[in-house]
């Protein structure tokens, strides 16, 4: 994948993006990955994926995430654990992970033993108002887990996945009250991760405005990154 001559070359090797829900950093994050060949390390979608199946790890999480919880964090590791990381031949963006104080350690274990080290981590910062506005408008093709936007990043076709032509829904967790008790977690346990990278790497971190529109917020990761 790697040597594909139309894939940029970003200097960033892996990063890892925050936001809060709403935020836009699930498709900034996807755009990126198809410019530069990111593989994107996404817990959330590996959490629904195992609710899909109905797994039991599926079904010990289905009612945390229909709360807008967040799911224990050794479970989060279980979910990563297997994941096969291969750091000289892949680049990683890592979306939703970690989320909480106590992963912060977890991730420090995942650098260690697959042999890597992030080069960025990236806050896509907007206010709470403005994401809970976004995310009423929140589409994700159930199929591949693309996620799109009725009026920020609509697909082609009407209600289609572009990729796979899955029927776009809306997500369990998108509704009024979940959506506000998921800014409170974020506020409340996520927030101090964020501050936790910002105060110890101040020159591998960088925060990008995303209340701009969605092509400058890519632009401005693009830089980020060095494309
Ligand atoms: P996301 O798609 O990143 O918004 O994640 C959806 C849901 O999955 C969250 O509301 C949490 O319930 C759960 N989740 C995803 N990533 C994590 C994580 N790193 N730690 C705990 N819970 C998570």
């Amino acid at each position: 994948m790697l040597t594909d001559p139309e894939i940029r070359r970003p200097a960033v090797r892996h990063l890892v993006v925050f936001g809060r829900p709403g935020s836009g950093k699930s498709s900034v994050a996807d755009r990126l990955a198809v410019q530069a060949a990111y593989r994107i390390v996404r817990t959330g979608e590996l959490l629904r994926a195992a609710v899909r199946r109905g797994d039991p790890l599926g079904r010990r999480v289905e009612g945390i995430l229909a709360r807008g919880e967040l799911v224990p964090d050794p479970l989060i590791f279980e979910v990563l654990e297997d994941a096969q990381f291969r750091p000289e031949e892949e680049r990683l963006l890592f979306d939703g992970f970690p989320r909480t104080v106590g992963q912060i350690p977890d991730f420090d274990r995942l650098e260690d033993r697959f042999g890597f080290q992030v080069g960025l981590y990236v806050e896509i910062a907007v206010g709470e108002r403005a994401a809970m506005e976004r995310m009423t408008g929140r589409r994700v093709c159930p199929r591949c887990g693309k996620t799109y936007h009725v009026a920020n990043k609509p697909p082609r076709v009407a209600d289609r996945c572009d990729d796979d032509g899955g029927e776009l829904i809306r997500r369990a967790d998108d509704t009024a009250e979940v959506v506000a008790n998921r800014q409170r977690v974020y506020a409340e346990l996520t927030q101090p991760v964020v501050d936790h990278y910002q105060a110890t790497y101040p020159r591998r971190f960088v925060a990008i405005d995303g209340g701009q529109s969605f092509d400058a917020v890519c632009r401005d990761l693009e830089r980020a990154v060095g494309l």
